[in-house]
């Protein structure tokens, strides 16, 4: 038995519109994504064959996994995800057994996607010396090449260390397509404010100004920040049902909540680190 008990086949529920920032990514994969499931007859016509495999690369908290389920979403799309780490935890040849698994899952399911979620603690093990990885690495490569029977399966990966990255996985007819998911601009991040406070009634809140104020941070951080923008009025109101005191109409959270929230979040990005991909 395998200890990656099971491979799970979810549809996630993740839309475009849940991604701040998204549209131009939405429009730059819609020849990878929609060509080959939609248009298969115009592409056989001129002899292209659809891409294997998209590689997102960029700093953390950036939406590469969010972008993988909204690709399964909108697609409508069997998704399969795997996070590198799980297979490396595992015993030796459990692992590629796992990634055999996954491959075969998806092929039983097509059309469908694998996403491998943190792929550098697979694909970068010849450089750690592990004879363990490389034979995962091997499968992976394999199972990627085995054209034909890959017909309508999509494999997705993504990664904030493209740099080791083992360049066998960048070949073509495998990761072929390099996407860089960088961090949200100021109108991204207006609209990650906008997405997390759906259904929340803010009072006098200049999301304009919170877009600027929060420069240099990953969606995850700008979302952590309505987070702690909501607790610290959910705070507030409890204090005053506890005390006694009456207040008017649902809670609402305010302009002074978000900007505690954005003083006391951490910026894990830095310059270096963007400049760096
Ligand atoms: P990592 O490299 O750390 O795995 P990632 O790039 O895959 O990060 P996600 O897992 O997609 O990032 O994002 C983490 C969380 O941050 C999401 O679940 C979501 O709550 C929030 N988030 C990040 N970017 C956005 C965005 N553009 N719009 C809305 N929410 C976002």
């Amino acid at each position: 038995p395998s200890a990656m008990k099971e491979v799970f086949l979810e549809t996630p529920k993740v839309h475009w519109r849940d991604i701040g920032g998204s549209h131009d990514m939405q429009a730059a994969l819609s020849e990878v994504i929609d060509w080959p499931f939609k248009h298969s007859d115009v592409m056989e016509a001129l002899n292209l064959t659809p891409q294997k495999g998209i590689l997102f690369y960029g700093p953390p908290g950036c939406s590469k996994t969010l972008t993988a389920q909204a690709i399964a979403t909108s697609s409508g799309l069997n998704f399969i995800a795997v996070k590198g780490a799980e297979l490396t935890s595992m015993y030796v040849g459990e692992s590629e057994r796992a990634v055999r698994e996954v491959f075969r899952k998806a092929r039983a399911a097509a059309p469908s996607i694998i996403f491998f979620d943190e792929i550098d603690s697979i694909g970068s093990e010849r450089e750690a010396g592990g004879s363990k990885g490389l034979n995962v690495l091997t499968t992976l490569l394999n199972e990627m090449d085995g054209i034909e029977s890959l017909k309508g399966v999509l494999v997705l990966a993504a990664t904030n260390k493209p740099d080791v990255l083992d360049p066998a996985l960048l070949r073509p007819g495998r990761f072929d397509s390099l996407m860089y998911i960088g961090p949200p601009d100021e109108a991204a991040r207006r609209e990650i404010f906008r997405i997390r406070s759906r259904g929340v009634q803010l009072a006098d809140v200049d999301i304009d100004s919170l877009a600027r104020q929060t420069e240099g941070y990953s969606g995850a951080e700008v979302a952590n920040i309505c987070l702690e923008a909501g607790r610290r009025s959910a705070r507030r109101y409890i204090r005053m049902k506890e005390e006694g005191v009456q207040f008017e109409g649902a809670p609402t959270v305010s302009q002074e909540d978000f900007e505690e929230a954005i003083g006391k979040a951490v910026k894990r990005i830095t310059a270096e680190m963007v400049e760096g991909y």
